[in-house]
Order: C-alpha cells, then structure tokens, then sequence
C-alpha cells in the first residue's frame, strides 16, 4: 500500500498553538516502524500540487495572499495559522498528497496520504486550519482527464465537511457525506447529499450505529468509482475540539465498519487525515497512523 509524505507538512508552531503540527512526522515515524518495516506498506514522496491544479479550485488572490503572507489579521485569526514562509508549501504539498493517493487508490485498489483532508478551505479564504481544500483540487485533477468518473467525499471528521459541500453542491458527479457533531464548528453549516449530525458528546455507540445505519445507503446511493475518506483523528474522548467519546477501540471499529463497506463494495480509496488535538502529546499521531494500519489490513479486500 503506497502512503504518500513528504517532510514538507510540518513546520514548527509555537508550543502553545492548538494546531498540532508535530503529528505529521510523528505519525509517519510510527507508519514507517509498523508497516514499512513490515514490508505492509511503502511511503512514497508526495509532490506539491502545482498553479494550474490549485487555479481549478481556489481564486488567484487568495493563493498570492497565501504565497506572499498576505492574508490579512481576520483572515489569519479565521484560519488559525500564523504567517510563515513555508505555509504556501505546505499547503501545497499536502494537497498534492491527496491528489497521488486518489490515482494511486485508482490503479491499486487503496492508498493513503499522510496528511489531507483540509475540509474548510472555500475557494478564496481558509478557515479552521485548513489553507487549501485537498478534497476538491484531487477530484479537479481527475475529472479533467477522466470526466465520466464518479466520485464520493466520505468524511468521518468530527466536524462537518463545509467547504467541501459547498463546493461539490449540484455537481451530479461528486457525492458527499459527513458524520459529524451537530452543534459544533463551523457554525455555519453547508448542506451536502448526506449530513448525518450528532449530539454534542454523543456515545460511541450512539456514533457508531449512526455510522452503521447511514453510511452504506449513501454508498449506493452515490455509486461513486472512487472514494476520499477523510478519517478524521478528532473523534477521540480525550480531543480538544471533537466533542465526541469515542475510545480508540471505537475508532478502529468506526475505520473497519467504512473500509468494510467500501471494500466490499469494490470502490476504491483514497485515506486523507482530517483534524486531531488530542490533549495527550502523543495520541493525535496514534489515531491517525491507527487509521493507516486499518487500511493495511483491508488493502488485500480493495484489490480487483
Ligand atoms: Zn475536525
């Protein structure tokens, strides 16, 4: 299974900020111990998407505000990221990351970016520490050279995939569905093809059987050729920002219950990040490689 990285995604944040950067390598040093070394997986380079890639979805001047720090104060508190010089790049890269792990999922069967799933990214500003909107610019990519593809956003994150929606809304093509906490960020949420909102603070259980009762109908619904699955991290009990309970044996039986389905399915995938703030250091990067192993263990049922 090919698991795209590159040391691009992380930058240093100052301790204190609630961003935490740090779970990119720390996440892609525990996949390198547990399925490179096993010979499970392999971590291949990611290449940063270009201009023309990033033109389909996002608007010149918000790019050259992101390229030149010229974001505004507002603009920057909205994000949540400070000005950096290699903020631009960043984005860039993790962005290109979704785009190889949705071609490599097309040739075999599943793969992974290890990164991605900037879900609130819009077309002309960032938002909730998303610069640029992976999601959209990878399905972008592909429909030019394959326009008859079907694609499906399935975003398990514990906050509602806003930008994505609104950008895929009254496309036939893209189909998207969120699981998410009802009455959390972002306030103001963007209807997509299936909204599955929780209670804050809803029980494992109570998520997983919505999970359960709620995913494969919109999988045949969709009849999608190809699946983003944006994991999320965010899930856990112990997040800052998640306002869920789930344990990390929840979390696994949430990544088995949607690999499952879409494995059984035939439908090839593309596994992204999302968000995770763990309060415990460590923990973020846990989940996250966590959902990388799942893959690994389905990647032979993915195979046609
Ligand atoms: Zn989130």
């Amino acid at each position: 299974m090919r698991c795209f990285y590159h040391p691009e995604y992380y930058f240093p944040l100052p301790p204190e900020h609630p961003f935490p950067m740090y779970k990119f390598p720390e996440a892609a040093a525990l996949v390198e111990a547990e399925l490179v070394q096993t010979g499970r997986a392999e971590i291949v380079p990611t290449i940063p998407v270009s201009e023309a890639m990033l033109d389909r979805v996002h608007a010149r001047q918000y790019q050259e505000q992101v390229r030149s720090h010229g974001l505004s104060r507002y603009a920057r508190n909205r994000l949540g990221l400070p000005a950096h010089p290699r903020l631009y790049d960043r984005s860039r890269y993790g962005a290109g990351g979704t785009v190889q792990a949705l071609e490599a999922a097309l040739d075999d069967g599943i793969a992974c970016n290890l990164a991605g799933g900037t879900h609130h990214a819009f077309p002309d500003r960032g938002q909730g520490f998303c610069v640029f909107n992976d999601g959209p610019i990878a399905i972008r990519h592909l429909q030019a050279r394959y326009p008859e593809l079907t694609f499906m956003v399935v975003d398990t994150d514990a906050h509602q995939g806003n930008a994505t929606h609104a950008f895929f809304r009254g496309d036939p093509m893209v189909f998207t569905y969120s699981i998410h906490v009802a009455k959390n960020f972002p306030s103001k949420k963007e209807p997509g093809d299936v909204d599955v909102g929780l209670p804050r603070y809803a029980s494992e259980d109570a998520y997983l059987e919505a999970l359960e009762q709620t995913l494969e109908p919109a999988v045949l619904q969709a009849e999608p050729d190809v699946v983003i699955w944006i994991s999320g991290a965010d899930v856990h009990k112990d997040d800052r920002f998640g306002q869920l309970q789930l344990t990390l044996g929840g979390i696994r039986e949430r990544d088995d219950l949607v690999l499952g389905i879409l494995a059984r399915h035939q439908i090839p995938t593309a596994v992204v990040y999302g968000g995770g703030y763990n309060r415990e250091r460590h923990m973020t990067a846990r989940i996250h490689a966590n959902s990388v192993l799942a893959a690994a263990d389905w990647a032979e049922r993915f195979k046609v």
